[in-house]
C-alpha cells in the first residue's frame, strides 16, 4: 500500500496555528509534515509567530516560489512576468503563483490528506485541491469531510452503498435511527446539508467511520487509503475563543498583528489592528488595516505605494497615495468607529477582536 502523507499549511494566522498546535497535542501519533509557503512578503509579527510555532512543533519546512529569482522576492518576480499587473480579488494570481504550486509541487504525486484550519462558527469552505491525489480534513468542523466527499457520500447515486457501509458499522439504535435519513433521496427541501445534519445530529463518529469505509471501499480517496484514521471519533468543535485559548495555553500566543491599538480621530477614540496574514499588501484587507499599515509600518506602505504604476492599484478606483490625505484619513477612521459601535451592539461576543473581525471577507485568507 503507498504510504499516505498528513500535510497542513501554516498561513501564519490564528486558526492554522492552532490548528497545528491542536493536532500535534491531540494526535502526536499522526505524522504530519508542517509547511509554510514564504512569500518575502509578510509582516514581521506573522514571522514572528511562525517562529514560535517552529519551536513549539520541532519543524516547519520553508517552500518558497521563484527561490532563484534575482527579484527580492517571489512577488517581484512573478509580477515582472506578469508585466506590472498587480493582482486583484478577480485576477487573484498571486496565492496560485505563490502558494498553491508550490504546495502542490510540494506534495507531488503523492496520496496526502492537508488538514486545514476552517473554524466551526465559519460559514465557509476551505481550499480542496483539484488534484485528486490531494484530499482536505477539516478538524475544527463538526463535518471533517470536504463538498465533493460530501456529495459523493450523500448523493443519490450512493444511496445503497452508503446504507450497506453504514450498517456495517452502525449499533443498531444508532442505525435504525439514522436509516430514514440515509435512505431518503436527495430533494429541494432535503438537501445535502440537511441530509448531513441529520446523520450528524444521529452520531458524528458512526457517520465518519461510515463514510470512512465508502471511501475504501468506492473511492481512490487518500483517508480511504489508510487503516485506520484517528480523526473519525472526533467529535470537537473549536470556535474563535478556543482557537485563542489553544495559541494562549501553548504558549504560542496570538500574532502580534491582532493587538488592538488606541486611534484618536476628532476627540473620539477608536481601535484597530490587522486582522487577517498574509502579504503586507494584500488587496483583501479593509481600509482601515490600510490605514493601520501606513502609521505602524509606514515603509511598508512606501513599498506598497511603489507597486501602484502605470494605473494599477491594490484598491479599485482609489491608489494609495490619495488614500493617506489627512481628510480621507479622518473620514476612513470616523467611519471605522461607527461601523465598530454598530457591531458591538449587534454582536453577542465580548470579544473585541470578533467584533473587529465581524465585517472581515470571508475567505480573504490564503489558507493553503
Ligand atoms: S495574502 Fe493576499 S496578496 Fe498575498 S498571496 Fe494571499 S491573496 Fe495574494
Amino acid at each position: 500500500m503507498n504510504k499516505v502523507r498528513h500535510v497542513l499549511g501554516i498561513s501564519g494566522g490564528k486558526d492554522s496555528a492552532a490548528l497545528a498546535i491542536y493536532l500535534k497535542d491531540k494526535y502526536p501519533t499522526l505524522d504530519i509534515d508542517f509547511y509554510t509557503c514564504d512569500t518575502k512578503c509578510e509582516l514581521t509579527e506573522t514571522e514572528q509567530l511562525v517562529e514560535r510555532l517552529r519551536s513549539y512543533l520541532g519543524k516547519i519546512i520553508t517552500l518558497q516560489a521563484a527561490k532563484d529569482s534575482p527579484e527580492p522576492t517571489p512577488f517581484d518576480h512573478i509580477l515582472k512576468i506578469n508585466g506590472g499587473f498587480l493582482p486583484s480579488v478577480q485576477q487573484r494570481w498571486c496565492t496560485q503563483k505563490m502558494k498553491l504550486a508550490e504546495f502542490e509541487k510540494y506534495v507531488g504525486n503523492d496520496m496526502a490528506i492537508s488538514y486545514v484550519g476552517i473554524r466551526g462558527d465559519e460559514d465557509r469552505d476551505g481550499y480542496v485541491s483539484t488534484k485528486p491525489n490531494i484530499q482536505s480534513i477539516f478538524p475544527f468542523r463538526r463535518n471533517i469531510w470536504s463538498l465533493d466527499v460530501i456529495n459523493k457520500v450523500l448523493g443519490n447515486a450512493s444511496i445503497d452503498k452508503f446504507n450497506d457501509c453504514y450498517r456495517s458499522v452502525a449499533d443498531d439504535d444508532v442505525y435504525e435511527q439514522a436509516q430514514k435519513f440515509i435512505i431518503a433521496p436527495l430533494t429541494k427541501d432535503f438537501f445535502y446539508s440537511k441530509k448531513l445534519n441529520a446523520l450528524l445530529d444521529v452520531d458524528i463518529k458512526t457517520f465518519n467511520h461510515a463514510v470512512f469505509a465508502f471511501l475504501k471501499e468506492y473511492t481512490d480517496y487518500p483517508v480511504g487509503k489508510l487503516d485506520s484514521f484517528p480523526l473519525l471519533d472526533n467529535e470537537d468543535v473549536l470556535c474563535k475563543e478556543d482557537i485563542l485559548r489553544v495559541l494562549e495555553e501553548s504558549g504560542v500566543g496570538v500574532p502580534a498583528y491582532y493587538n488592538l491599538i488606541d486611534f484618536e480621530v476628532d476627540g473620539k477614540i477608536g481601535q484597530y489592528c490587522r486582522s487577517r496574514s498574509g502579504c503586507y499588501f494584500c488587496f483583501f484587507q479593509q481600509k482601515i488595516e490600510w490605514i493601520w499599515l501606513y502609521e505602524q509600518h509606514p515603509d511598508l506602505f512606501q513599498k506598497a505605494m511603489e507597486y501602484e504604476k502605470d494605473g494599477y492599484t491594490w484598491i479599485q478606483g482609489e491608489p494609495l497615495e490619495k488614500l493617506i490625505r489627512p481628510e480621507r484619513v479622518r473620514q476612513i477612521k470616523l467611519d471605522h468607529i461607527k461601523k465598530t459601535e454598530d457591531l458591538k451592539a449587534k454582536s453577542k461576543s465580548k470579544l473585541l477582536i470578533d467584533i473587529f473581525e465581524d465585517d472581515e471577507i470571508n475567505c480573504a485568507n490564503c489558507f493553503i
